[in-house]
């Protein structure tokens, strides 16, 4: 297959993450909205941010300040070329930038300047990965700094916790994470965990969670029971949205296993804030679609 240039397609894909939410988190905040104290801070905090992602879509503007740091999961068929795809993708995001659909948001570590348009060492963050299918898919995730800083990483067994290494220690470790973010995570968020790997693969598998639907549930009978349990449990906690108190605090836990080492028994929790802007475009047959 000759590889096309989807430069344009690609700036299309960031504008829809960025200013379009997907329908089941806005379904699922007016249906969090509806189940709070009718007159709550809770209930106008959802409120707010209800109104604002229907403006966020009526003008084409980003739905948070934050656009996050954009992190493209690319599938690509064989005979394809990332160092293009690459390309393509990394004018696409300064294109994005110059039309404000994203904030600049790339800063060098050493000396705090800002590149002033999202491009920088690692950053967009890509993962590529060839497959068999004959189409190209790529998931552009948007990935908030507040949220961003409220994942953590647990080694189990936690004596603190009295967290061993089972699905109860994975359980105590995710609510104390929860417990830990109260409401700087921009709740309600989604949690998405990783058990097993390395630091490095476990924080980049519970990311990757943030990419499967809201209702849907792991596969696994055992983790979509503890994905179940700690929603409702998380929403005891009582933190609710922005913190504000309520009764919605997360609206979904994602849970998914890695091998690991005799030796090490990690579990990852990574935190999306309300604002999970992810997006799929897919290149099949000369035809691009969004999802
Ligand atoms: S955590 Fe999310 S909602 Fe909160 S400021 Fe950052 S991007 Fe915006």
């Amino acid at each position: 297959m000759q590889q096309p240039d989807l430069t344009d397609q690609f700036v299309e894909l960031i504008r829809l993450a960025s200013t379009d939410l997907q329908a089941d988190v806005e379904d699922s905040l007016r249906a969090a909205r509806d189940r709070e104290e009718e007159g709550s801070a809770a209930q106008g905090a959802l409120d707010t941010i209800l109104e604002n992602i229907r403006l966020a879509r009526q003008n084409s503007t980003p739905i948070c300040q934050d656009t996050g740091t954009p992190i493209f999961y690319i599938h690509y068929p064989a005979g394809w070329s990332t160092l293009k795809m690459r390309h393509q993708i990394r004018e696409a995001t300064a294109t994005a930038t110059a039309r404000s659909y994203l904030r600049p948001n790339a800063v060098d570590s050493l000396t705090g300047r800002n590149s002033g348009d999202n491009l920088g060492d690692d950053f967009p963050s890509f993962h590529f990965h060839e497959w068999e299918e004959p189409y190209l898919k790529v998931d552009l995730m948007l990935k908030g700094g507040g949220c961003e800083n409220v994942g953590a990483q647990y080694k189990l067994p936690n004596v603190t916790l009295q967290a061993g290494r089972d699905l109860e220690g994975v359980r105590r470790v995710v609510l104390d994470a929860v417990n830990q973010a109260q409401g700087l995570g921009c709740a309600p968020g989604i949690i998405g965990v990783a058990i097993g790997g390395d630091r490095g693969a476990g924080y980049t598998r519970s990311k990757e969670q943030f990419f499967r639907p809201l209702n849907d549930q792991s596969q696994v009978p055992e983790l979509a029971s503890l994905e179940e349990r700690l929603t409702q449990e998380a929403n005891q906690l009582g933190i609710g949205p922005m913190g504000f108190g309520g009764k919605t605090t997360v609206l979904g836990v994602k849970v998914d296993t890695l091998h690991r080492l005799p030796a090490s028994y990690f579990v990852s929790a990574s935190y999306m804030c309300w604002a999970d802007r992810r997006r799929t475009m897919i290149y099949r047959d000369g035809e691009v679609a969004f999802e």
